[in-house]
C-alpha cells in the first residue's frame, strides 16, 4: 500500500498522527484547511504554518500519491482524463467532465478490476490492486483544484459530483471506497463537503456488500451494472451473476432504494444483437415497473478487437421506448470523452503503459484516437486470448 496521507484519516486520526510527530494538533486542521479547503498541497504555499514544520509534515502527511503521466483532453478541454502512476508503478485512470451546471468526476477505486465482463477493457486486464482512500480522495481533490482554477470554459469552478465508475469494482475495495466517500462529504477541513447524494458509487453487483452500504448512513446513489434481465445472458456479460443472480441483485437493489430513499440507476450497456432485443426491453421492463429506479442505457463503447458493436439508434430508441411504455424512467447517456479513450468501459491503463512511456504530462488531444502503442497492445491481448 503507498504511504499515509492525511486523506487516509479523519480529523481525529490526523490530530493524532501530527502529536506523534512531536507537532502542535491544531496544525492537523491547518494542514487540511489547505488540502481540503483550499486545495493546495504545495507546502511552500501553507504559510500560517513555520516552515520548519512546513516540510515535515507534508513529508509524513501529504506525500505525492498521483502522479499525472499523460493528460488528454477533449470537447474543447470540458473533458479531461489523467493516466496516473502510483507510487508502486500502479497506472489508473481518472477523467473529468464539465458541464454547464455542473463539474463531475469519474474515480477509479482499483488498478484493474476483477470482474472480468468481457465487453469491459478494464476487466480484461484483471486486478491489480485496491486503491488506498487517500489514492482515491487524491483523484478528486486533484481535478477539483483544476476546477477552481478555472479550467473549464462556460462551467462551474466547483466540483460537484464523483461517479465510481472508472477502473476496479468499488464494492470489491469496501473500506476504502466508503472512507473515500465520508472524507469526500466531511464538511472542511475534515473532507471536500460534497452532498452523498452526488457520489455515485457503480457496481457489478456484489449483493452482501449492496446490504452493508444500505447500512452505512451514507446515501449515496447506487448504480447497478445490470446489461440483461436474464440471468443466462447476464451470467455472459456480467460474469458475477454466476454468484448472485438477476432476482437476487434487484432484490439487494430494491432494499437500498427502501432504505436510503435513492432511486437506483440502473446502467445498461446497449450491445447490437446481444442485449438489445423488444423482448429483453419488455423484460426489463416488468422487473423494473413500479420500482424506484432509473434506466441508464449507455451505447457500447467497444474495445479494440472486441466482437461486439453499440447497438443501431433506432434500435435503442424502441428499448426506450418500451422501457418507457412499462412505466419505466429510461434515458440514453452522454458518451463524453470517446476519442480519449475516457468514455465508460474504455479506462484501460495498462494498456496505454507503451504510449506513456515519454512521462510527461502533455495534451494529446490532437492524436487520432486510435493511435498506435496503446490499442495495439490491447488488441493483441485479446487476439491471444
Ligand atoms: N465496476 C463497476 C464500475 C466501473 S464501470 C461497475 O461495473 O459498475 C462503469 C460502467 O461502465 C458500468 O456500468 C460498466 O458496465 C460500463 N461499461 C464497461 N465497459 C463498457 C463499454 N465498453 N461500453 C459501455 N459501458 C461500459
Amino acid at each position: 500500500m503507498p504511504p499515509r496521507h492525511l486523506a487516509d484519516l479523519d480529523l481525529a486520526g490526523r490530530r493524532a498522527a501530527v502529536a506523534g510527530l512531536g507537532d502542535k494538533e491544531f496544525r492537523a486542521g491547518q494542514l487540511s484547511t489547505h488540502y481540503f479547503g483550499r486545495l493546495i498541497r504545495d507546502p511552500q504555499r501553507m504559510t500560517d504554518i513555520p516552515a520548519t514544520a512546513r516540510g515535515r509534515l507534508a513529508a509524513e502527511l501529504l506525500p505525492t500519491l498521483l502522479t499525472p503521466v499523460r493528460q488528454l483532453t477533449c470537447d474543447d478541454g470540458r473533458t479531461r482524463k489523467t493516466l496516473w502512476r502510483l507510487h508502486d508503478g500502479s497506472l489508473v485512470e481518472s477523467v473529468l467532465m464539465g458541464y454547464p451546471d455542473r463539474v463531475t468526476v469519474c474515480v477509479s477505486s482499483q488498478a484493474g478490476c476483477g470482474m472480468a465482463c468481457p465487453f469491459c477493457a478494464t476487466g480484461q486486464a484483471g486486478l491489480t490492486r485496491n486503491l488506498s482512500t487517500a489514492e482515491i480522495v487524491d483523484q478528486v481533490v486533484w481535478f477539483a483544484g483544476l476546477a477552481a482554477e478555472g479550467a473549464l470554459p462556460d462551467c462551474p469552478d466547483r466540483l460537484s459530483r464523483v461517479v465510481f465508475m472508472g477502473m476496479g469494482e468499488p464494492l470489491a475495495n469496501y473500506s476504502r471506497v466508503t472512507e473515500a466517500v465520508r472524507r469526500l462529504t466531511e464538511p472542511a477541513p475534515g473532507g471536500l463537503g460534497l452532498s452523498a447524494r452526488h457520489v455515485t458509487i457503480s457496481t457489478v453487483g456484489l449483493v452482501p456488500a449492496i446490504h452493508r452500504l444500505a447500512g452505512e448512513d451514507l446515501p449515496v446513489t447506487l448504480a447497478l451494472s445490470l446489461h440483461a434481465p436474464d440471468d443466462e445472458l447476464r451470467d455472459e456479460l456480467v460474469p458475477v451473476n454466476q454468484r448472485w443472480k438477476v432476482a437476487e441483485v434487484l432484490d439487494a437493489a430494491w432494499s437500498y432504494a427502501a432504505r436510503t430513499g435513492r432511486r437506483v440507476s440502473i446502467e445498461y450497456a446497449m450491445i447490437k444483437d446481444v442485449n438489445d432485443q423488444p423482448w429483453r426491453a419488455d423484460l426489463l421492463g416488468r422487473l423494473l415497473a413500479g420500482r424506484l429506479a432509473h434506466v441508464n442505457l449507455i451505447p457500447l463503447n467497444p474495445t479494440p478487437g472486441s466482437r461486439w458493436d453499440a447497438s443501431p439508434k433506432p434500435v435503442e430508441r424502441e428499448f426506450v421506448r418500451r422501457l418507457r411504455a412499462a412505466g419505466v424512467a429510461a434515458t440514453v447517456r452522454d458518451t463524453r470523452g470517446r476519442e480519449i479513450d475516457g468514455a465508460c468501459g474504455q479506462l484501460a491503463a495498462l494498456a496505454d503503459e507503451r504510449a506513456a512511456g515519454d512521462a510527461s504530462a502533455q495534451s494529446r488531444s490532437d492524436e487520432p484516437r486510435r493511435g498506435p502503442g496503446a490499442n495495439a497492445s490491447r488488441s493483441e491481448r485479446k487476439a491471444a486470448q
